[in-house]
């Protein structure tokens, strides 16, 4: 086996991948379509052998063209590729600076509005603000009042993006849907996510960084009484795709019937997004 090779999986279903991150190098829109044909190339053949059919496009914070481009660019770039491939590629959630102040709620208001992205993403320590930080305050209040669903990275090895920081937000913004990515990232971690799912009706999970032993998605579903909260992310970083995508194979193996698989596979992910569209 080449180092090129990805590893095979029988997967019957129709399957969308929440998680795949991207990067853009160039501020120049001229240059975004050479961008995207390589991209596209590259990340299709990571799919294909999973049977993965459709993505999520998301920026990749840390990946913001070397400080050369800003959110605006990237979540303009998003919408270039969503619509050169919308048959693999369908959604593509915004981001915006917490930072940036007055700016920021400009860039969520054209991405909804005009773009007509998906949602709204953020890696927050990547911004180096913390989940539940102050400078994010106006940001939740217009997501709340644009509809839009919100995804927050709650990784385990960091403090800024810790569970409990979401759960404050998501308490007081209950209209939001919360998209918690990265929640089963740790042991700990995933003996956490189904008390907070119960705890908070407005939070999907997905299935992003996931810790390998102890069957800990079944044990999640059994907790929820295989409530539809779960939905598909591998994690997908161009140049650092698993030739394994690991929570995909779980859920297949998993002991559930095929409607929760089917579920959690893309059925949830498709309701959601078709619930709260961008006007
Ligand atoms: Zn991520």
């Amino acid at each position: 086996m080449s180092r090129r090779d990805y590893i095979r999986i029988d997967n019957p279903f129709h399957t969308i991948d929440f998680h795949h991150h991207t990067a853009l190098k160039s501020a120049d829109p001229a240059d975004w379509d050479a961008e995207i044909a390589q991209d596209y190339a590259t990340r299709t053949a990571t799919m294909d052998p999973g049977g993965i059919d459709e993505a999520v496009l998301l920026p990749g914070n840390n990946l913001l063209g070397g400080g050369r481009v800003t959110e605006r660019d990237y979540n303009e770039f998003l919408a270039r590729y969503r619509f050169r491939h919308a048959d693999r590629f369908p959604y593509a959630f915004a981001t915006a600076n917490p930072l940036n102040g007055r700016r920021a709620l400009e860039d969520m208001e054209h991405a909804w509005k005009t773009l007509k992205l998906d949602g709204f993403v953020w890696h927050h320590r990547m911004f180096g603000v913390s989940v539940n930080h102050a400078s994010m305050e106006p940001l939740w209040a217009l997501a709340q009042d644009l509809g839009a669903p919100c995804a927050v990275h709650i990784f385990a090895d960091s403090r800024l993006e810790s569970p409990w920081r979401l759960e404050e937000v998501a308490e007081r913004y209950p209209k939001i849907p919360f998209l918690a990515l990265d929640g089963f990232s740790s042991a700990d971690q995933c003996m956490w996510m189904p008390l907070i799912a119960r705890r908070h009706p407005n939070i999907w999970f997905d299935t992003g960084a996931l810790f390998a032993a102890g069957e800990m998605l079944f044990q999640f579903m059994k907790k929820i009484d295989f409530a539809p909260r779960l939905f598909l992310g591998t994690d997908n970083y161009p140049g650092l795709a698993s030739r394994f995508p690991a929570a995909l194979v779980e859920v297949l193996a998993m002991e559930v019937s095929d409607e929760v698989k089917a579920g959690i596979l893309g059925g949830t992910l498709k309701a959601l997004l078709a619930r709260y569209r961008p006007g």
